[in-house]
C-alpha cells in the first residue's frame, strides 16, 4: 500500500504553502490574540477581525476556503477533493492561519440556508457570516423541550406582514453576542407537533427580546436565557415553508453531528493530556510510568485513531456526494466521549490541582485544565445527548426496533 501524496497533490501543497507564506506573515501571526481550543471547537472564539477578514477573503478567491459553497453567495466553489480538502486544512494549522470559521453560523445555519433558503436570505446572509461578521445563535430548546425538541412551545401569531412572537428558548450558545437567531417557533397550534414548527430568522436587536445570560460553576456564560415579548418578525423572515420547519431543522440538526463530530482538535489534546502524563510526578514517579495510565493512554489513542479514520470516511463520501448513513451518526456520541475522556484522564492525572482556577499559584496548566473537563462533558449533551444519540445510531443506523414512545 503506498499512503503518499502523489506528485499532482505535493505540487498542490506546495502552491498552498506559497500561498500562505505571501499573504499570512509573521507579524500577522503575531498579532492573533493566544487560540483556545477547546473555545475554537465550540465557535466561541473566532478571529474575525478585519485583518482576518481580509486574509479569508483572499484565501477563498484562491480557492482555499468554503469550497463546497458556491461563488456567487461568498464561497470557493471548487470540485469536490478529499485529499485538497486534507492538504489546505494541514497547511493552514501549520501556518496558524485563519481557516474555515466553526460555528453555528457558517456550519449549521450556511448548508440550511443553501438548502432550504429564499435567493435573497442567501445574498444577504452566508457572505458576512462565512466571514465572521455576522453572529448566530441557535434557539431550539425551551425548558419543556430539550430530546424531545418538537414539544416546543415558543409561538408565532401572524399580524399583517409581521409574526408576534412570544415565548422563551434556553440554553442558547453566545446569545449574548450573537446579531441574529435561527429558531424554531410553532405557528399552527391546532396542527400534530412535528407540523406546526416555522424556521425563523430573527434579529437580536428586536424590540421585545430580553437575553439573560446562565452562569455556570467555572464561572463563565456560555449560554443563556432568551425571552420574546411580542417580538415583530417580518413575514418573509422564514426558511423554507411555514408549518415545515421541522424538516428545515433536520438540516442544521445533521451539520451540528457534524460539527461537534469532528475530531480535529482531538488529538491536540490528547497530545496535551500525554505531555501532562510525562511531565506530573504521582506518588514519586512521572505519571507515564504508571501502568493504568499507560493503559487508559493507549485505549484513548486507539479511540482517537478510530474518529480521525472515520473523519477521512465522512470528508470522502461527502465529496462524493454520497450519503454516509451511520457513519455520520456514530461521530458525534464517539468524538464528544471521546474528548471527555480525555479531559477525564487529564484531571485524574493532576489530581485536585486540577480544579484550581486560572490565577491560583499552584494550579498545573495555569489552571487551565478544569474548563476544558467541564465543556466536554457539556459537549457530550449539546446537540442531543448520549442516550438520544444511542437511540438514533440504534433505529435509523442498524434498524433496530423503535424505543418505546409515551
Ligand atoms: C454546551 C451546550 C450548548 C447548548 N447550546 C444550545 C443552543 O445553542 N441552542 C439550543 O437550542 N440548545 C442548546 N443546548 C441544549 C441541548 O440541545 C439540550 O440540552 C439537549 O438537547 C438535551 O435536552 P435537555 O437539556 O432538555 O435534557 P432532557 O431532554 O431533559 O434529557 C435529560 C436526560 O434524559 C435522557 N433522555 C431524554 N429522553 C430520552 C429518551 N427518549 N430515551 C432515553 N433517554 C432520554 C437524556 O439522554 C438526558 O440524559 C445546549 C446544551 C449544552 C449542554
Amino acid at each position: 500500500m503506498n499512503l503518499s501524496y502523489s506528485e499532482a497533490y505535493q505540487a498542490f501543497r506546495a502552491e498552498v504553502r506559497a500561498f500562505l507564506t505571501a499573504n499570512w506573515t509573521d507579524a500577522d501571526r503575531a498579532s492573533d490574540p493566544a487560540p483556545d481550543p477547546v473555545k475554537a471547537s465550540l465557535g466561541s472564539v473566532v478571529r474575525a477581525d478585519p485583518r482576518a477578514s481580509e486574509f479569508r477573503r483572499q484565501a477563498i478567491a484562491a480557492g482555499y476556503l468554503y469550497r463546497q459553497v458556491p461563488r456567487r453567495y461568498g464561497g470557493a466553489e471548487q470540485p469536490a477533493d478529499t485529499l485538497k480538502a486534507t492538504i489546505i486544512t494541514e497547511e493552514f494549522k501549520r501556518a496558524k492561519a485563519p481557516a474555515e470559521i466553526l460555528g453555528q453560523g457558517p456550519s449549521m445555519l450556511v448548508p440550511t440556508l443553501l438548502a432550504h433558503g429564499t435567493e435573497e436570505q442567501r445574498e444577504r446572509f452566508v457572505e458576512p457570516t462565512l466571514l465572521g461578521q455576522i453572529r448566530w445563535c441557535q434557539g431550539y430548546s425551551e425548558p419543556g423541550a430539550g430530546s424531545d425538541l418538537a414539544s416546543l412551545r415558543a409561538s408565532g401569531v401572524l399580524d399583517g406582514d409581521h409574526w408576534l412572537v412570544n415565548g422563551q428558548k434556553t440554553w442558547t450558545s453566545n446569545a449574548a453576542e450573537a446579531k441574529w437567531m435561527f429558531a424554531l417557533i410553532r405557528t399552527e397550534p391546532g396542527a400534530p407537533k412535528h407540523d406546526g414548527i416555522t424556521y425563523m430568522l430573527i434579529d437580536m436587536k428586536t424590540p421585545g427580546i430580553e437575553v439573560r445570560p446562565l452562569r455556570q460553576l467555572n464561572g463563565a456564560a456560555h449560554f443563556s436565557e432568551v425571552f420574546f415579548t411580542d417580538v415583530r418578525v417580518p413575514r418573509t423572515s422564514i426558511v423554507g415553508e411555514r408549518g415545515r420547519g421541522w424538516s428545515v431543522s433536520r438540516s442544521t440538526l445533521k451539520a451540528e453531528r457534524a460539527l461537534i463530530g469532528n475530531a480535529g482538535f482531538a488529538r491536540q489534546i490528547f497530545d496535551g493530556t500525554l505531555a501532562l502524563a510525562q511531565l506530573t510526578e504521582v506518588r514519586g514517579r512521572k505519571a507515564i510510568e504508571d501502568a493504568v495510565i499507560r493503559d487508559r493512554l493507549t485505549d484513548l489513542e486507539s479511540r482517537l485513531l478510530a474518529a480521525e479514520l472515520n473523519g477521512y470516511r465522512l470528508l470522502t463520501t461527502n465529496a462524493r456526494g454520497e450519503d454516509p448513513g451511520i457513519f455520520s451518526l456514530v461521530a458525534k456520541l464517539h468524538t464528544s466521549t471521546l474528548f471527555y475522556d480525555i479531559a477525564r484522564l487529564a484531571m485524574d492525572i493532576s489530581s485536585d490541582r486540577g480544579l484550581l482556577a486560572p490565577g491560583e499559584p499552584t494550579a498545573p496548566f495555569s489552571g487551565m485544565l478544569f474548563e476544558p473537563y467541564m465543556t466536554y462533558y457539556a459537549l457530550a449533551i449539546g446537540g442531543g445527548a448520549p442516550n438520544i444519540q444511542r437511540n438514533v445510531i440504534g433505529e435509523r443506523g442498524l434498524g433496530l426496533p423503535r424505543d418505546a414512545r409515551l
